[in-house]
């Protein structure tokens, strides 16, 4: 049996709030992922059955990878059309805040959602989880927003009413924040959860491939160009680092999601502990960070690139050059090389 959520009180209030509701918002986090899009679009599809519209808004582009999700069509990206998206969110009487943990993390949205008169409810597997929901169910320890999603819908008696459109979204979610089962993906009751999506009809393997074997010949070459001329390690400190200028990205035509996965490659190799990923934007670094067992990536980030995220998962920005951003990278191996060794040869 899949273990319950024990979250009656919080259920009741989601419940409460749906049917109190008429103009619903389904909000994500910036450059959302599949975690992000398949929590949004499961959301919508089982509140349709239940004959609720939701309106789903992201703050950017989605990757190109999830358009292929049958569920994400009528998606607002509020970057091409901000005029529609400030009028949703300003007349919305419920915000559904899925896969993030704070208000700053919808982006250029913030001030919005922060404004709106809107309800609020938070459903989230992020640390430490603000305070800006009326009704907020964070589970840190769950590996993707989507398998606590499940779960919620389960607490509010809407199993029934995950087609097979949900499942999908739904599954999508649960293999891309876990590499397809291979990162925190120890819970057995993720893989009762995959039997009863498989039940609803969901195609495992066309997800798989659109998500984690469909790339374009550049993001091929960028990604081997980075392996072979950009990768440096340092096997005694646990570390290895990828960084990219603008010019080399131009290069290989680069679109947003070519170098996903990319962060996780030099953990392969025997003795890496933890891997950075540098990406040059305009006037920014957009900071990415993997790691195995103990290390925690998402203090790195919080400390020294303005981010934050899980344990072995996490990213941030740096106001400031790439090369300024690899030289403090750099600078602070010998700070964690303690941690390493702690995370480590425990
Ligand atoms: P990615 O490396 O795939 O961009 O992000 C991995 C994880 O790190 C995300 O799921 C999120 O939890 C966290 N993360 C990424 N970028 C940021 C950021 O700019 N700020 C914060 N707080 N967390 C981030
Ligand atoms: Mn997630």
């Amino acid at each position: 049996m899949i273990a319950p959520l024990n979250e009656d009180k919080n259920l009741h209030a989601i419940r409460r709030l749906i049917d109190e509701s008429e103009r619903i918002v389904a909000l994500t986090h910036m450059s959302p992922d599949g975690d992000a899009i398949g929590s949004a679009t499961a959301f919508r599809s089982v509140m349709e059955q239940i004959g609720k519209d939701v309106q789903i808004i992201i703050p950017d582009m989605m990757l190109a990878s999830l358009r292929s999700l049958p569920g994400a069509r009528d998606i607002t990206d509020a970057t091409r059309y901000p005029e529609f998206a400030e009028k949703l969110i300003t007349e919305a009487d419920l915000i559904v805040c899925l896969d993030f943990n704070e208000s700053k993390r919808v982006g250029k949205l913030t001030g919005l959602l922060e404004q709106s008169k809107a309800r609020k409810i938070l459903i989230d597997h992020h640390l430490n989880p603000g305070t800006f929901a009326d009704v907020a169910i964070s589970h840190p320890e769950m590996s993707s927003t989507c398998f606590l999603l499940f779960k919620v819908f389960c607490g509010l008696e809407l199993f029934s009413e995950i087609n097979k459109q949900a499942a999908e979204s739904i599954l999508t979610g649960m293999m891309t924040d876990t590499g397809n089962f291979s990162y925190n993906a120890a819970d057995p009751d993720i893989y009762v959860v995959v039997s009863e999506l498989l039940k609803k009809g969901v195609d495992k393997e066309k997800i798989y491939r659109a998500q984690f074997e469909t790339h374009s010949l550049n993001s091929l070459r960028l990604n081997a160009y980075a392996m072979l001329k950009k990768l440096e390690v340092w096997p005694d400190k646990g570390a290895a680092l990828i960084t990219l200028t603008r010019d080399e990205l131009n290069r290989f035509h680069y679109t947003k999601g070519d170098t996903e996965g990319l962060v996780n490659k030099a953990l392969a190799i025997p003795g890496v502990v933890y891997s950075a990923f540098l990406r040059e934007e305009d006037g920014y670094v957009k900071v990415s960070m993997r790691s195995l067992d103990k290390f925690p990536v998402n203090e790195l980030c919080r400390e020294h690139f303005s981010g934050g995220g899980h344990i072995n998962a996490a990213g941030g920005e740096f106001n400031g050059t790439l090369e300024e951003a690899a030289a403090l990278f750099r600078s602070l191996l010998d700070t964690n090389k303690s941690l390493y060794l702690s995370a480590t040869h425990k």
